[in-house]
């Protein structure tokens, strides 16, 4: 099935059972903007757990805050956010769309990449076994010649965004013929700047309101909250600030479900270290956050990192942690080194000194840091696709399951009698009542047990208890495996430990790298 089918399944699966709900169905929805649905919550809930913990558990210096949507206006001015938290937009003038000119053209590269891609494809299957690929794709004259027509879109889109050239992003639009994938036109509009920022005001009376923004990320709440943790919590360079928060962004495009939204959430970690140290410690970050996703076995050869060849001004190093998702690898993470940027703009524009005294190099200076920053939604998403499969069984049969990692499952254990007499639902609950302040547990006893597998199936329950006629008997009940579909018979006092063996967050964190 095409990739692109797959992801339209994920989506309505994730509407189906409970996961994700676009906002305000039922006035058709609002663009960009999603609802955590029963099923969903738990399992975002526990991705933030599983990140919270591996931060402000794991590492005896990284201390978490959380602090407000709204901020004053000026930090948006400092941090640049007002004069340049831009995307450049184009509207096509028969569909009345709205594009991101940058996309457009990214897009345009891409196809380059897709013609390769496809050279190389039937290369491979007219060369069999010895196809050397390498090899095919720096001397094949076809891939050669398409590759060498990508490199000059490519660096003159490059050169075009370094210098915020708008006329030439226009340029290239034109020059490449790239059309409007609704209207099918070139009418194009010029291309212009366009803030991302959501603005309100704050304060009742006319003359004492204020404008203020929705926060793009949660990141400044931890600047300028720099020196209260550091002093109330006697902390010591180095050391991090851990938070998780909403997040808004008026996105031109907003595109492939929860992958880009308007209203999302972040966890941002930034740790601030001694001037000079921040590449090491660039570099610490990367190794740890790679390993943190990995540890999910959801497959490594599904995550790679994406060094930026653009950096912002203020940044002396940056890379993406992306994701392959059935609509390519996509950032879902990023790790920037950020200097002392954020700190030296905050002191200038709030007048106060933002130091830190070190008390063992005698003197005070400008921490720099380095940003650790991931989307939940996006990490959700990556949970998302990875664990979804629809199966064929030996049978003939089929099933959809989700392979989520067992920790991060919305239902850890499904309970369910056999039949709704004999004792069996009273059995059942009272299996409930000892495993339910550990784990999250559900029980079901409607539909046949196959029907109630399947459901289960669905939204990736590990396991499921059966108590059938014999438990009644020996206290002993089936317990089926989500992935194997395996079914073995155990004590109902072993239960715990091995549920809590594949389920545990604690076990999970416990093979993260210190
Ligand atoms: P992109 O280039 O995709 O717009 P970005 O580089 O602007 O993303 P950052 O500002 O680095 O993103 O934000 C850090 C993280 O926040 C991203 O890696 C992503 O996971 C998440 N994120 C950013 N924008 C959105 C959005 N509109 N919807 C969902 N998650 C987002």
């Amino acid at each position: 099935m095409a990739q692109e089918d797959v992801f339209k399944r994920i989506v309505s699966h994730a509407k189906e059972y409970g996961f994700v709900f676009p906002s305000s169905e039922i006035y058709d929805g609002l663009g960009a903007v999603y609802d955590y649905a029963q099923n969903g919550v738990e399992l975002k809930n526990n991705i933030k757990r599983y990140w919270w913990e591996a931060m402000t558990l794991l590492h005896e210096n990284i201390v978490g805050i959380d602090s407000a949507i709204f901020m004053h206006p000026t930090i948006w001015k400092a941090s640049g956010h007002v004069d340049a938290f831009n995307d450049p937009l184009i509207d096509n003038r028969d569909s009345k769309k709205r594009y991101r000119a940058d996309v457009l053209i990214e897009d345009e590269i891409a196809k380059f990449d897709e013609k390769i891609n496809k050279e190389v494809a039937k290369a491979a299957k007219r060369f069999g076994e010895q196809f050397n690929e390498q090899m095919f794709r720096q001397t094949n004259p076809r891939v050669l010649e398409i590759q060498a027509k990508r490199d000059l879109l490519h660096a003159r889109f490059e050169k075009a965004l370094n210098d915020n050239d708008l006329n030439e992003l226009k340029q290239i639009i034109l020059d490449y013929e790239i059309v409007d994938p609704i209207s099918g036109t070139k009418n194009w509009t010029d291309v212009r700047q366009f803030n991302l920022m959501f603005k309100t005001q704050m304060g009742s009376s006319a003359d004492s309101t204020m404008d203020v923004y929705l926060r793009p990320e949660t990141a400044q709440g931890i600047f300028v909250n720099f020196l209260n943790v550091q002093k109330t919590g006697r902390m010591r360079l180095p050391f991090g600030i851990a938070q998780i928060g909403k997040a808004f962004r008026n996105e031109i495009v907003a595109r492939q479900f929860i992958f880009r939204m308007r209203e999302f959430e972040q966890m941002e970690m930034q740790f601030f270290v001694r001037p000079g140290e921040e590449l090491k410690w660039f570099d610490h970050w990367k190794h740890t956050r790679i390993a943190w996703h990995k540890a999910l076995g959801m497959g490594d050869e599904k995550y790679r990192f994406h060094d930026h060849e653009k950096l912002a001004h203020y940044a002396n190093a940056a890379t993406d942690i992306e994701f392959q998702m059935p609509f390519g690898f996509k950032e879902v993470e990023g790790i920037h080194s950020r200097t002392n940027f954020d700190l030296s703009q905050h002191e200038k524009f709030s007048g106060k000194k933002i130091q830190y005294f070190d008390p063992e190099l005698n003197q005070s200076y400008t921490p720099y840091v380095i940003e650790t920053s991931i989307g939940v939604d996006r990490m959700f998403l990556s949970v998302l696709c990875a664990s979804f499969e629809e199966e064929k069984l030996d049978s003939g049969d089929s099933r959809v399951v989700l392979h989520l990692p067992r920790p991060l499952a919305p239902v850890k254990c499904a309970i369910l009698p056999l039949v709704k007499k004999d004792g069996m639902p009273e059995k059942a609950h009272e299996i409930m009542n000892m495993l339910k302040f550990d784990f999250a547990c559900k029980y079901d006893e409607k539909d046949s047990v196959g029907k109630r597998y399947r459901r289960h199936d669905a939204i990736g329950t590990p396991f499921c208890v059966t108590v059938d006629g014999q438990t009644m008997e020996d206290n002993t009940v089936t317990l089926r495996d989500r992935d194997t579909m395996q079914q073995q018979r155990v004590a109902i006092a072993d239960l715990p430990a091995i549920i809590s063996k594949e389920c545990s967050l604690n076990n999970l964190l416990k093979t993260l790298p210190l």
